[in-house]
């Protein structure tokens, strides 16, 4: 079981997480915990630590470090009165590593990937022994493990890691024995290099974790636990009557994840579909709530189109040229050292003239990608390189899509009559997607427009 930052915001809410631990423990379930930092420490860690190197003082570290202080202990003092001795000096001496750190950083005037990896980490380092202890409290046996001691072996990426093969064999022999015994708490969003240095799984890493946990102990369900009551037809903060569907494939919610979805991490169902496990995403608010079940291959509905995403981040980059027709290797060379570049393509789209390729990147990318076309351009490969910030891509999801003919047409036909300009296009080989992108303003109608089209705030008819 995964609990999100939300599910963990006070003293209250880490008692509610406890009384589901407590009702499964009882009725005999055997449990793993990954929990994540408190909801907006991630966010505070990072705005410190990019901030430091180039701040006139350092007047903010103090303060910030007092806060989380203050806010982990008052957790603690009402989760595990038992245990404020104990965890809270364990607390303050991770206090003190991240305060030392975050001068280092200063200092130095550098944030290393590395540096800013092991900052981060501290959101989950301070929350979880208070959850473990809060366990203790309720009398059964708990104790925390970092990501890499619970087993998780990553890439050096840092700040993006993904789980090795490896990591399964560990979390079996390091996770596994405590099961039945005890409530092991794992630090979501961490896992280490072969030689122990830390790395994080990016933003909304806890969700890997979760499943990276669950396939390494071969678990029997991997259970999500957020604060909506399960994976809806589109954000509920975009589409305000946005439905939950009980039940989705893998694939689909990775083609959810993938654009934008923000409920789940990208990488998360990779693991949990390698082992064929079954994953619920339900509410820690609202536990008698059935959520949404992921299998491999969801309830056969007939809706071809399921959900909607949403994605404001990104930027388009339009690359034009002429020498690139009947040119394959054009291709390959844009394609190879955006790679090199580390820029993640989002989508691609190419003109039939073959004069033309447009891609969509993250927007944090777009820099990056910039630079790494213009060298290009500069050995003739390419011969223009235009780019716009100002747009969004949309994707429409549903597994039922492969092989049902018309439904891009009536897409299309939508925003068209809703006088939405639609500037690319572009299908996934799987066909569970077609993703597009219009201008910032026209996103949120675009949505809108296409959840109404599929009538998807009604329950489907089965
Ligand atoms: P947690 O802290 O539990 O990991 P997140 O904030 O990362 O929670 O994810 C849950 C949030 O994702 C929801 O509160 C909701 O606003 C947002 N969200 C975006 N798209 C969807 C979707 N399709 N279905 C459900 N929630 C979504
Ligand atoms: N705390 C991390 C983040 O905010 C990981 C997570 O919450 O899943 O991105
Ligand atoms: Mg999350």
């Amino acid at each position: 079981m995964k609990f999100g930052g939300t599910s963990v915001a006070d003293a209250q809410c880490i008692q509610r997480v406890v009384d589901i631990l407590e009702k499964h423990h009882k009725a005999g379930d055997e449990l793993a915990v990954v929990v994540s930092a408190k909801r907006g420490v991630t966010d505070q860690l990072i705005g410190i630590a990019t901030a430091l190197p180039t701040a006139k003082d350092d007047t903010a570290i103090a303060p910030l470090i007092q806060a989380l202080s203050r806010r982990h202990i008052t957790t603690l003092e009402g989760a595990a009165p038992d245990y404020v001795g104990e965890v809270g000096a364990e607390m303050e001496e991770q206090l003190i590593r991240l305060q030392n750190i975050l001068f280092a950083i200063y200092h130095l005037r550098e944030l290393t990937p590395r540096s800013k990896d092991y900052v981060i980490s501290f959101g989950e380092r301070l929350l979880a022994p208070i959850l473990s202890a809060a366990i203790r409290q309720r009398g059964i046996a708990s104790t925390v493990m970092d990501g890499c001691e619970a087993g998780i072996l990553t890439t050096p990426q840092h700040g993006e890691s993904t789980s090795l093969p490896e990591s399964d064999e560990r979390i079996k022999r390091r996770v596994g024995p405590l099961l039945g015994k005890e409530i092991p708490v794992i630090m979501g969003f961490m896992g280490c290099t072969r030689d122990g240095v830390l790395t994080t799984l990016g933003r909304s890493g806890s969700d890997y974790s979760a499943s990276i946990i669950g396939a390494g102990i071969d678990a029997d369900e991997i259970w999500i636990w957020t604060d909506v009551d399960g994976i809806m037809t589109c954000d509920p903060r975009v589409i305000n009557d946005a439905r939950v569907m009980p039940s989705l494939s893998y694939l689909e919610v990775m083609e959810l994840s993938y654009f934008g979805a923000k409920v789940m991490h990208p990488r998360s169902i990779e693991p949990a579909m390698r082992k064929n496990i079954l994953v619920r995403v339900k509410n820690t608010f609202n536990p008698s709530h059935p959520g949404t079940v992921i299998v491999r291959n969801g309830k056969r509905d007939n809706r071809v189109v399921k959900a909607l995403t949403y994605i404001d981040k990104v930027a388009a980059i339009n690359i034009n040229g002429a020498q690139m027709i009947g040119r394959p290797g054009v291709a390959k060379a844009i394609f190879t050292i955006l790679a090199d570049h580390e820029v993640n393509v989002m989508m691609i789209s190419q003109g039939s003239s073959e004069a033309n390729i447009s891609l969509i990147v993250d927007e944090s990318h777009l820099s990056a990608a910039v630079k790494a076309l213009s060298e290009l351009m500069k050995q003739g490969v390419v011969r223009e390189v235009s780019h716009n910030h100002d747009v969004c891509a949309v994707a429409v999801v549903g597994a039922g899509m492969a092989g049902a003919p018309g439904t891009g047409g009536r897409i299309f036909t939508a925003l068209g009559h809703a006088e939405v300009n639609v500037m690319m296009i572009s299908q996934g080989s799987s066909e569970a997607n077609i993703s597009f992108v219009v201008s910032q303003s026209d996103g949120p109608r675009a949505v809108r427009v296409l959840h109404d089209e599929f009538r998807l705030s009604e329950e489907s008819d089965e």
